[in-house]
């Protein structure tokens, strides 16, 4: 049966969600407040980690964080006047570090993971688009023995869930990276994981696919949201829309449209940073390198060789603070002699993370009309695709790959 549904949020997520509903022939309107993929869509490091399973919250996390915040170029900060605000999700957080909690975790994250490759060749089969993914593979070096070494609890997730790797060594990681310095002793290289070489590209991409294929884009900003009996209602006081049903998949600023229907979800945001360096640089690497001394990862793009890195925590309003991604070119040059470091734009995002490392997939608790999208920190570029076949099965009533029990709204 045919549906009228609105998506809103035009990210990875939201445009994946579109794509996959209005495959199936429902009639959908996807709104953003902005031009498509302006969010944390837009600046990522373009990995899509095929079977990623290690949450963020793991065993000793605590004593990570206390470390990380006193080093000098530490990837993870904390804004002093956003500690109160950010501290219940950094209790709810440490409690996601207990092992039993970390085993559920890590398995949850692995049943949308394992698959996160085959979704995105099925979503861009047959498009233009799907030129913009290249199977690369995904590449973290280490310098010292410590350093890899410091890595273990998340191998041997890895090796419980069963996800395939490669350890190299010296020569192997020359073989594949030739421009890195050859300072890197250890390397944990996941082959099967793809590469996106312009995010941006992409999402807008299957955002014009979606409306040359009769789909309708509307530009404004969803302030209330109304359901009754037969129909879910958007406006912004000026527009307003209706539909037989609504996805949420506003990325980080999720929390407060989820509240208006009842579902308090612990949902902030780990701001991550990135600087472009001269177009250039872009083929000094062949895929994405994350340097595991610094956190920080090179991902050549089409437009250049791209640093990512940082968490931060300061919410969704405070400025930009460039300072942190800047610091860290010395370290940039250090891993790869002859980069041109000269900064060609720099960018703040908004992960949208909850502290289990679960998205939030499914129906809202008190409508079957309305449906989230949300949640996706560290890996939305890698799940983007599996959600949106996901949603648009769970509209369909179709039987989901994986149970969705684990990534209901209800289960804070
Ligand atoms: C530095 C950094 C590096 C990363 N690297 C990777 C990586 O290598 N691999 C990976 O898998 N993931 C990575 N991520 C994570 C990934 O980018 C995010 O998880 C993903 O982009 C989230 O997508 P989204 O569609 O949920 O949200 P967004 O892309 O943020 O989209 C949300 C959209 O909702 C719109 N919106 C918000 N509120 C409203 C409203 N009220 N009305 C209308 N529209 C609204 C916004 O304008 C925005 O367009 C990285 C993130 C960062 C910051």
């Amino acid at each position: 049966m045919t549906t009228s549904i609105i998506v809103i949020g035009a990210g990875v997520v939201g445009a994946s969600t579109a794509l996959a509903l209005q495959k199936d022939g429902h009639q959908v309107t996807l709104v953003d407040r902005d031009s498509p993929c302006s969010g944390a869509s837009f600046g990522n490091a373009g990995a899509i980690v095929n079977g990623s399973c290690v949450p963020t919250a793991m065993p000793g996390t605590i004593f990570d964080v206390m470390s990380m915040l006193s080093q000098p170029l530490s990837p993870l900060s904390i804004k002093a006047s956003y500690f109160p605000k950010i501290l219940p999700w950094l209790m709810r957080f440490i409690l996601q570090s207990r092992t039993r909690a970390v085993d559920d975790n890590s398995k949850h994250l692995h049943a949308l993971s394992k698959t996160a490759v085959a979704s995105w060749q099925k979503l861009t089969a047959n498009s233009e688009i799907s030129c913009l993914l290249r199977q690369t593979g995904w590449l973290k070096v280490y310098e010292s023995d410590k350093s890899f070494d410091g890595t273990k609890k998340s191998r041997e997730l890895v090796d419980k869930i069963g996800t395939p790797y490669e350890i190299l060594n010296a020569s192997q990681i020359h073989d594949l990276e030739p421009n890195l310095a050859p300072i890197f002793k250890r390397g944990f290289y996941q082959k099967d994981s793809l590469s996106i070489i312009n995010p941006d590209r992409l999402v807008k991409g299957m955002v014009e696919l979606f409306v040359a294929e009769g789909g309708t884009y509307k530009q404004f900003e969803v302030k209330t949201i109304k359901t009754t009996s037969d129909k879910v209602e958007i406006s912004d006081h000026k527009n307003s829309l209706s539909a037989d049903k609504i996805v949420i998949a506003t990325g980080a600023w999720s929390r407060t449209l989820a509240k208006q229907l009842g579902d308090s979800i612990p949902l902030d945001t780990e701001r991550g940073y990135h600087l472009m360096m001269p177009e250039s640089t872009k083929k000094l690497l062949n895929r994405p390198v994350l340097n595991g001394e610094n956190s920080f990862v090179l991902s050549p793009m089409e437009t250049g060789l791209r640093m990512t890195s940082q968490v931060e925590f300061a919410g969704l309003k405070a400025k930009p603070n460039y300072k942190h991604i800047r610091n860290l070119l010395p370290a940039v040059k250090r891993m790869l002699p002859k980069v041109d470091t000269s900064e060609q734009s720099v960018w703040l995002g908004f992960r949208p993370s909850i502290p289990d490392s679960l998205p939030v997939i499914g129906f809202s608790t008190r409508s079957d009309r309305v449906l989230y999208a949300f949640g996706h920190h560290h890996l939305g570029m890698t799940l983007g695709a599996i959600t949106g076949l996901t949603i648009a099965d769970l509209v369909a009533k179709r039987q989901t790959a994986f149970s969705l029990t684990p990534y209901q709204a209800n289960r804070f």
